[in-house]
């Protein structure tokens, strides 16, 4: 990459796309990553199977977000996880029911109880900046 000019922002999610063999991966695992170590980069790479996995979970960053959610709150961080004692009962975190039919494809539907939101009204009863937990999915 020659005389190549660009602006990414900070402190947040952004995307770069563009043609294979355009140099992208070049550019940010190289350049970029070398300027600002301390930024999360993730690739092409499958990031797994699991339906719980989100952004914020699978950059790790979640995990700080529970913890300032936790001393803000003077609660404990597993209420802050759709993993733990945040889930919703009802569908344990994953904001769907799955029901298996005897002679057709199995449907998913929203789950009633939390309408998708994942986690239970404990959780979504406490805030940080007038934002609940949900605001960081
Ligand atoms: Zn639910």
């Amino acid at each position: 990459m020659k005389s190549l000019n660009i602006t990414i922002p900070k402190n947040i999610l952004t995307t770069v796309s563009g043609v294979a063999g355009s140099g992208k991966t070049s550019l940010i695992r190289g350049d970029f990553a070398e300027q600002y170590p301390g930024s999360i980069v993730i690739d092409q790479s499958p990031i797994g199977t699991s339906i719980h996995s989100t952004p914020t979970t699978y950059t790790g960053v979640m995990d700080e977000i529970r913890e300032v959610f936790s001393k803000v709150n003077k609660f404990a961080a597993s209420w802050f996880s759709f993993n733990s004692k945040g889930a919703c009962p009802v569908c344990k975190g994953k904001g769907k029911i799955k029901y298996d039919m005897a002679f057709a494809d199995s449907v998913e539907v929203i789950c009633e109880e939390c309408n998708g939101r994942r986690y239970n009204e404990t959780a979504l009863g406490y805030s940080y900046n007038g934002k609940n937990i949900l605001a960081a999915l």
